[in-house]
Formats: structure tokens, C-alpha cells, sequence
């Protein structure tokens, strides 16, 4: 049999393009996984709950093509993914105002989705090979046949959709760009992001602070991300670090310690130590003094030079990280298959006719904050739009 469409991996986005194209269309669809099952990063997500999308969700929040991006929330936006979900009687809670999870479990996500996609036939328990379109008579057919590992399947068009290679435990892979390549794709490396940050020497101080955490705000290239930190054995993690992960490559991060209020502010007419006297936990304020060399004592005391000397430590700390927590704790991978290559409205190959993509297979990749499901629901949305349309 020849299916209408075949979806490669069965993570939020090729549910989602499976779902979508058995409400849309009477097309057959197959949907191969790896996996014994569907949506494994899906269920662990957001500390089991999920955190599907985020208040504010624009091009701004994502590494990769502006354009390309734009031009995908245009067409499946964060409101209508909600719409979508709620007609589905899923009604996200928002957490800490701006991030919307699950109610009770991931799972509940998974439902709807597989629930949706029922008309598709899912194949699990199956490894992807390899991908290319029929030789007939000498020549290259319209159909593609992909190879797996319990045998050859054949179809119309292709989604691929099999993610990014962090995590590997849940069956990630980077067999997307691999396939990709062969159909004469370029990519750019996967690299871990939305990672903890490990640290040079320099900054050794901080890992015997490890389980202390406060609100911080980062600035790396350009970026300027606030959120809380945890200071941990290994170096920083917290939201603000895995969100700086994604935009660092080398060099310097910036780091203010106190962004809620400048240090002169907090020492005027203040007769208390300093370390009682800022609202950071004492341990971590009294490490930070003895780092940069001033005496912690009552505000009122410190003099001009030292003002600016702390004006310099807690707001502008300059770090350079050594590296990331790499690939097995990294929550996605920067780079993949690039968008230059892809039509951006479609999402479709521009090499390759039927081929698309969605999720994070493509070069662009999310912020902490259910930036990265809203990018693997909107672009599988557009995909499968774009199929049915055609
Ligand atoms: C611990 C953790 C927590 C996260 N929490 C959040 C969160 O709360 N909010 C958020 O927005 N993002 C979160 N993410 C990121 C999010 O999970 C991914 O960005 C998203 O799943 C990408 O969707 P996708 O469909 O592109 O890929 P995936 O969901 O990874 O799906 C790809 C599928 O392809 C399959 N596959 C891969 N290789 C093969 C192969 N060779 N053969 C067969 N099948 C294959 C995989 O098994 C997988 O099922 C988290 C990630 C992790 C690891």
C-alpha cells in the first residue's frame, strides 16, 4: 500500500500533524516511531505537567528565521492553539503569570492528541533507516519509500518530525537531519540549549553555594532574559540559565544578581549589613563579597569606590561558562535542518517535492517557557494545512 502521507516520529509534532490531517482530510497516514509508544517527551515535560505554551510568544523568544517563524504563528498562533485545545476540554493553568501547563498531568495532553489522530495508523517499535523516492524505469518517481528496520513503507508525501538529539534516554535522535542531508539538505550541528551552564575556575565559588537560588537576569548576546537561578554542583541551571544557553556559543555572560533594585538604593540611609540588608540569600551575598574583595559591613559605611565596586559585582558580574550539561540533560539542541532550504509559508522542501518539516528538526528553537511545544504544534498545524491544501 502506498499511504498519502507517512509522518516520521510520534513526539508533539507528528501527533499533532497526524491529528490534524485526520480532522481535515480522509488521507491515510502512517506514523512511525521508535518508540513503544507516543509523545515520551511530551510526558515528562514541564516536570510532568507539561508547560505547552506561554503568554507571550513571539519571533523574539526564538533562535532561527524570523521570517520563517513569523510567517508559521501567522498562520497557528498561541490563541489558536488554546482555541484548539479547549475545544478538546483541555483548559491550560497559567504558572508564575506567563506560563501555561497542563492542569494535572502531561497526559492529558497526549489524549487529545492521540484521540485526534486516531484515523492514523502508528507504527511503533520502529527504528527510521532511510529515506528516498522510488527508482522507476531508470528514473525517480513521485513516491518516496522509507526504509525501517521491519521493512519498507511507501507514501505520497513525507513529514519529518523525529525532534532533535538531546535526551537520547527517550529515544531522540538526529536520524531527521541525517535523512535530510541525504535528500541534499544542509544543516547546522545540534547543539545542547536550554542546558545548565558548567563553570571555568574563576567561578569555582559558586558550586559550594549549590541549592541556593534567587531571581537573576542574564545578558548574552543581545538578549537580556530575567528568571530565577540555581546555583548547583555542576555550575548554574534555573530558567534564566537554560534560557541564556540557547543564545551563548562563547565569551561573556552578564549577570545581575539584583535586578528588582540598584545596590545604592539598597545601602542608603541602611545602618544593617549588607548582607542582611539585600534581599539574596546571606550565604550567597557574603560569598560574592569575599570574591571581590569587600569587607562585608554595615551599608552606611562603604565609600564612593566601593559603591561602584559593588555597583560591578552584583549587577554586571562578568562570567565566561566553560561549556554546557551537554546533550543528556540538555531539554532541546540549537541548529538542525536549515530554513533556507524550506518554504516558509508551507514548510515545505524547496529541493524536494512532498517532503516537509515541522518541530525541532528545523533550525529554530525555543526559550524556556513552552516556547519549543508551541513551535512543534504550530509548524506540524501548518504542515498539515499545507498538504491538505495542495
Ligand atoms: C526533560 C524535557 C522537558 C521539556 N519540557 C518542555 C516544556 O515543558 N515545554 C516546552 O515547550 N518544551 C519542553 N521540552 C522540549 C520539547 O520536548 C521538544 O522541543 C519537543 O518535544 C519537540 O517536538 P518534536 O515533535 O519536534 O520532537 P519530539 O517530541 O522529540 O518527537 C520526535 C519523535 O521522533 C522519534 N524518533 C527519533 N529518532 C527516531 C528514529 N530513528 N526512528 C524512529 N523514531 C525516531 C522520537 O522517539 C520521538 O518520539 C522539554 C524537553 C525535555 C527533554
Amino acid at each position: 500500500m502506498t499511504y498519502d502521507v507517512i509522518i516520521l516520529g510520534a513526539g508533539a509534532s507528528g501527533m499533532m500533524c497526524a491529528a490534524q490531517l485526520n480532522e481535515k482530510s480522509d488521507m491515510s497516514v502512517l506514523v512511525v516511531e521508535g518508540n513503544e509508544r507516543a509523545g515520551k517527551k511530551l510526558k515528562i515535560s514541564g516536570g510532568g505537567k507539561c508547560n505547552i505554551t506561554n503568554v507571550n510568544v513571539s519571533a523574539n523568544n526564538y533562535l532561527g528565521d524570523e521570517q520563517l517563524i513569523e510567517s508559521v504563528f501567522a498562520q497557528f498562533s498561541k490563541d489558536d492553539l488554546l482555541s484548539w485545545l479547549e475545544r478538546k476540554g483541555l483548559e491550560p493553568v497559567i504558572r508564575k503569570e506567563q506560563y501555561y501547563f497542563c492542569p494535572k498531568s502531561s497526559d492529558e495532553i497526549i489524549t487529545i492528541l492521540m484521540r485526534a489522530s486516531q484515523k492514523s495508523h502508528y507504527l511503533y517499535d520502529t527504528k527510521i533507516v532511510s529515506l528516498k523516492k522510488e527508482e522507476h524505469n531508470g528514473g525517480i518517481s513521485d513516491i518516496f519509500v522509507l526504509q525501517t528496520d521491519k521493512g519498507d513503507y511507501k507514501a505520497k508525501k513525507v513529514v519529518i518530525a523525529t525532534g532533535a538529539k538531546s535526551f537520547a534516554s527517550v529515544g531522540a535522535s538526529d536520524i531527521g537531519v541525517r535523512l535530510a542531508e541525504e535528500l541534499g539538505h544542509s544543516s547546522k550541528a545540534f547543539m545542547p540549549a536550554l542546558a545548565g551552564l558548567t563553570l571555568q575556575p574563576q567561578a569555582f565559588w559558586m558550586k559550594a553555594l549549590s541549592g541556593i537560588s534567587f531571581f537573576a537576569q542574564i545578558s548574552v548576546e543581545g538578549k537580556l532574559l530575567k528568571e530565577d537561578m540555581l546555583l548547583t554542583h555542576r555550575g548554574l541551571s534555573g530558567p534564566v540559565v537554560l534560557s541564556a544557553s540557547l543564545y551563548w556559543t562563547k565569551g561573556d555572560i552578564e549577570i545581575d544578581f539584583f535586578p528588582k533594585q540598584n545596590i545604592r538604593e539598597v545601602v542608603h540611609n541602611n545602618r544593617k549589613l549588607l548582607s542582611t540588608a539585600i534581599a539574596l540569600p546571606k550565604r550567597f551575598t557574603q560569598a560574592l563579597l569575599a570574591v571581590v574583595n569587600i569587607n562585608d559591613k554595615p551599608c552606611t559605611s562603604y565609600k564612593e569606590e566601593e559603591l561602584t565596586q559593588l555597583e560591578d559585582a552584583f549587577h554586571h558580574y562578568k562570567l565566561s561558562p566553560a561549556g554546557t550539561y551537554g546533550f543528556a540533560q540538555a531539554e532541546v539542541c540549537k541548529g538542525g535542518v536549515e530554513t533556507d532550504s524550506i518554504n516558509s509559508w508551507t514548510l515545505e522542501s524547496n529541493m524536494v517535492e512532498d517532503l516537509y518539516f515541522a518541530g525541532e528538526v528545523l533550525d529554530v528553537t525555543g526559550e524556556l517557557g513552552g516556547y519549543n511545544f508551541q513551535w512543534a504544534f504550530s509548524s506540524a498545524v501548518v504542515v498539515a494545512n499545507n498538504i491538505v491544501e495542495k
